[in-house]
């Protein structure tokens, strides 16, 4: 299968990754709509929300709880945002969930700079 996100997930494809089990893969966005927008996605393909199973959702809000910590404490973010999109405006077909930080004072960073902080 063709898709964007399996290839990151086994390499071919690089990626800024700032944490990895045997069951997700969470790493930067690559057009970030704030500095620290992560996407954590199952390694295992699933289109969307009507197709990825319970247990592994479960474990990708895990997941997500834990680096909404991280992210809260290494780039001292106001508020976060966690946003799965489906259908039509899902852009990349393969189950993401984003999280996006808010600032108060907007804070430019590159991506290289938020991962050196992050990973
Ligand atoms: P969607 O609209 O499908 O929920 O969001 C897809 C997200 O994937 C977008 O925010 C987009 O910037 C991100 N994205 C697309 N291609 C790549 C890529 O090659 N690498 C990374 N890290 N992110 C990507
Ligand atoms: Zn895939």
């Amino acid at each position: 299968m063709d898709c964007l996100f399996c290839k990151i997930v086994n390499g071919e494809i690089n990626s800024y990754k700032i944490y990895e089990d045997d069951v997700v893969f969470a790493f930067l966005d690559i057009n970030p709509d704030s500095a620290g927008h992560t996407l954590i996605i199952p390694k295992k393909h699933y289109l969307d929300l009507d197709d990825i199973d319970l247990d592994t959702l479960t474990h990708i809000m895990k997941v997500a709880k834990m680096l909404k910590l991280r992210i809260e404490e290494k780039l001292n973010c106001d508020g976060l945002t966690l946003i799965q999109n489906n259908g039509l405006v899902q852009e990349v077909k393969h189950f993401h969930l984003h999280l996006k930080p808010f600032y108060k004072i907007k804070k430019d960073k590159t991506l290289e700079e938020v991962y050196n902080l992050l990973k």
